[in-house]
């Protein structure tokens, strides 16, 4: 039995670019340089190989997602890294969250033995080509994609702890993050899907083992203390919801 067996992270993100195509105002990337060509960061491959080795020795049988805050089609290593991930991790649901600007339908083909679902938000006036070619060949829907677009998103907007000027309601108490790892390009285990600047770092993936990133002390002394309200962070203390108008 795996590390993993009484209480798995319900969710593990790891970005392998930091490059996102877009500029979308209620994201960081529309302020920072971070998601620039000039300034990628691939993740190694042999970093990526390690840490989903490291979730499929402990059982990982939850969701696994590889992005943060670079767009995940950009990077053309994504089949490939997908297939190993699979491989690596059969028992986990891999969840493909992406604008669907560089989506095919051949791309989705190759996608789909690895991937169990598609989260495609739009963030354009217009559904992207190749994901209407995807929905105009399946007969309008498709049982592994699911569709947003950006209204959904800006009606429950998140100002990405307190990077988005925004009206927002703060958070009381924050207790999801605490069941979940989120990795960057770089390999750093960061505080959460909302640390865009990589602001609170564990450590770093190349250094320590998936086990060794659960059981963090320092992670989840911070957790503990969100889930009491207890923000012994700046930016856990600005961060919040509030709508984009
Ligand atoms: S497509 Fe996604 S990651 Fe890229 S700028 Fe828009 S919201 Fe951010
Ligand atoms: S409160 Fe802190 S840990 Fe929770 S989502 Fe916001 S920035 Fe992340």
């Amino acid at each position: 039995m795996g590390l993993f067996s009484d209480h798995q992270p319900m969710f593990v993100e790891v970005e392998t670019t930091t490059y996102c195509n877009r500029r979308c105002t209620y994201c960081p990337n529309s302020m920072f340089d971070r998601g620039l060509r000039k300034n990628e960061v691939q993740m190694p491959e042999d970093l990526f190989h390690k840490i989903v080795q490291d979730l499929g020795r402990n059982h990982f049988c939850m969701q696994f997602s590889p992005h943060n805050y670079g767009e995940p089609l950009a990077d053309p290593r994504m089949p490939h890294l997908l297939e190993m991930a699979r491989h690596e991790m059969p028992k986990a649901r891999i969840a493909l969250y992406t604008n669907g600007d560089f989506l095919t339908p051949q791309l989705f083909e190759k996608l789909t033995p690895s991937v169990d679902a598609f989260v495609i938000t739009q963030h354009g006036e217009k559904m992207p080509p190749g994901v209407k070619e995807i929905f105009d060949e399946s007969g309008g829907s498709h049982p592994k994609i699911r569709y947003k677009t950006a209204q959904m998103i800006k009606a429950n907007a998140s100002n990405r702890a307190g990077l988005i000027p925004m009206q927002i309601k703060r958070r009381e108490a924050c207790g999801v993050v605490m069941n979940e790892l989120h990795i960057n390009a770089h390999g750093q285990l960061i505080l959460c899907c909302e640390d865009f600047l990589a602001q609170k770092v564990f450590g770093n993936m190349r250094d320590m083992t998936i086990e060794e990133a659960w059981s963090s002390e320092e992670r989840l002394r911070v957790h503990r203390g969100n889930v009491r309200g207890d923000f012994t962070l700046d930016q856990c203390a600005t961060c919040g919801h509030g709508r984009i108008t």
